[in-house]
């Protein structure tokens, strides 16, 4: 059985016509029962004939998760734990906003990178999600949510988008076609750890999305301590395929640094920061630690992180503090694990 949801709107079509025998539009209509409408059985397409119906539930499946769980922050956070059909479990969230609500999917089980800093990285590293997996987070996620849209995405929940690029790539086009999810490609956003094919291959395959780029450090020493992988994506190499990169001030690279107390937090770093980032079209999304039990670093004091900004900001760089919500049903960045306790069994 395939999945259907694996299937971008080209390769559905192409299905429908080819395999199936039939005329194009039906692969319109299947897609907006499948995408406008969320059903989750093909018994549900009453447009379609009866034969048609059972021919396609013998042929693919619709739903690729299982909902688990979902918690619920004070703040309106969502936090959903899905089992997959081997078992493993993912985690995404909701963060409702005043305009605007997003969603954070995650595109790994575990990751294999390794931060420090990551408890994600804390628990083994099992597999890739397929594209049709990192579509049903939005699909699950939707049907509950209802009437409160999803209008943005971010690829920052569990794992490393650009170890898994060619399902997170499938994802970003079912997510953005017209007949599917039409969601505007300027409100999705990936964030890497820093994996340079990975920058450059989106800057010719998928630059209409935005890029985010994990730096957390202004020197390679400090990079090193915190991220493993910089020994062979260095700061230096990063930046260097960022000066390449297709931004303008539209689509500007958004740069994460993670505020680590006598770390990465000094005013000499803020200084050496925008001396790295000068003449890059960035803005500075500054990340408050999310501590949790066993964690080797603390999370700079808000006093510092505003100290920091200050210098970043007179240096004319456009930087902003990331609010932290879902703290309390640690929900918050960094925070996803797959062997949740609370996960049920
Ligand atoms: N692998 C990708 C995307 C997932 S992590 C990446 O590393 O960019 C999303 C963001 O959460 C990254 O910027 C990551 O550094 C940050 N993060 C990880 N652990 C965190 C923690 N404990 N507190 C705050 N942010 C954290
Ligand atoms: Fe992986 Fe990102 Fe966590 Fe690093 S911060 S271990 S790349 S999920």
């Amino acid at each position: 059985m395939l999945a259907l949801k694996d299937f971008t709107f080209d390769e559905l079509e192409r299905i429908v016509t080819e395999d199936l025998g039939l005329k194009a539009y039906r692969a319109r209509q299947i897609a907006r029962w499948v995408y406008k409408k969320g059903v989750s059985s093909f018994e549900s397409m009453t447009d379609l004939s009866k034969p048609l119906r059972k021919l396609l539930s013998e042929r693919f499946t619709l739903d690729v998760l299982k909902p688990l769980k979902v918690e619920v922050s004070s703040d309106g956070t969502r936090k959903y734990l899905f089992g997959l059909c081997d078992g493993s479990r993912v985690e995404s969230v909701f963060i409702p906003e005043r305009s605007w609500n997003t969603l954070c999917v995650s595109t790994q089980v575990g990751c294999p990178v390794g931060c420090t800093f990551c408890l994600t990285a804390k628990e083994p590293f099992v597999r890739n999600l397929t594209a049709s997996e990192i579509v049903d987070q939005y699909i699950h996620v939707q049907r509950d949510v209802k009437d409160a849209r999803i209008s943005n995405v971010v690829f920052m929940g569990m794992g490393e988008p650009f170890l898994n690029f060619d399902s997170v790539k499938k994802a970003v086009e079912i997510m953005t076609h017209p007949c599917m999810l039409d969601l505007s490609a300027r409100k999705i956003t990936v964030s890497t750890v820093g994996i340079v094919p990975g920058i450059r291959r989106m800057a010719l395959e998928m630059n209409r999305v935005k890029l985010a780029v994990s730096l957390h450090a202004t020197t390679e020493e400090t990079r090193s301590r915190l991220i493993p992988l910089n020994k062979k994506h260095s700061l230096y190499r990063i930046l260097k395929a960022l000066r390449e990169y297709p931004a303008d001030n539209v689509r500007r690279i958004m740069i994460e640094y993670l505020m680590l107390k006598g770390v990465n937090d000094s005013t000499e770093d803020a200084v050496r920061l925008a001396g790295l980032l000068k003449g890059l079209r960035v803005k500075v999304n500054l990340i408050p630690f999310n501590a949790y039990p066993g964690a080797i670093f603390e999370p700079s004091p808000p006093e510092r992180i505003l100290e920091f900004q200050k210098v970043l900001w007179s240096k004319n760089i456009a930087v902003f503090v990331r609010d932290s919500k879902g703290k309390d049903i640690s929900a918050a960045c960094g925070m996803l694990r797959h062997r949740s306790k609370s996960a049920c069994h």
